[in-house]
């Protein structure tokens, strides 16, 4: 994976090196120790995003098949939020890859908090749209369900 930082974006060739970005963004100056990049069941890996960064939900819409996922646990607080339509800040391109990063108690006792990061399918922009506190002991099942 290759990330260019030399322009005012951070630009990766590839989808995962959205797994390499909000380290730099240091939320909270955490570790992130996991990362899931985002597949749809039809095998895609291109999304409309639409996240509350203040509630702290997302929502990732297939732009092949049309499926819509709730990231992780958005479900129970997306009925509150007031989500926003990503939209790429250099392109306009609604068409994002999706990943998101995870930071995991010791002993991988659950998630302390997580990002979705997002690049841009067009022209490889990257960014971190939103993330939250998750600090429960019994959420490691939400790497699977990003
Ligand atoms: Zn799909
Ligand atoms: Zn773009």
């Amino acid at each position: 994976m290759t990330i260019d930082t030399s322009g005012k974006w951070w630009v990766g060739s590839e989808p995962t090196d959205i797994a390499e970005y909000p380290e730099a963004y240091g939320s909270d100056n955490a570790e992130v120790h996991d990362f899931r990049l985002a597949r749809c069941k039809c095998g895609s890996i291109s999304f409309l995003l639409d996240a509350d960064d203040d509630e702290g939900v997302a929502r990732r819409t297939c732009t092949a098949c049309g499926s819509e996922h709730l990231i992780c646990d958005s479900e129970e607080f997306w009925d509150e939020a007031q989500p926003e339509r990503w939209a790429c800040t250099e392109c306009g391109s609604e068409a994002a890859n999706i990943g998101v990063g995870f930071s995991i108690y010791p002993g991988r006792g659950g998630v302390r908090w997580l990002y979705v990061g997002e690049r841009c399918a067009a022209c490889g922009v990257l960014g971190c749209f939103a993330g939250w506190k998750v600090g429960t002991g019994d959420s490691m099942d939400l790497l699977d369900k990003v």
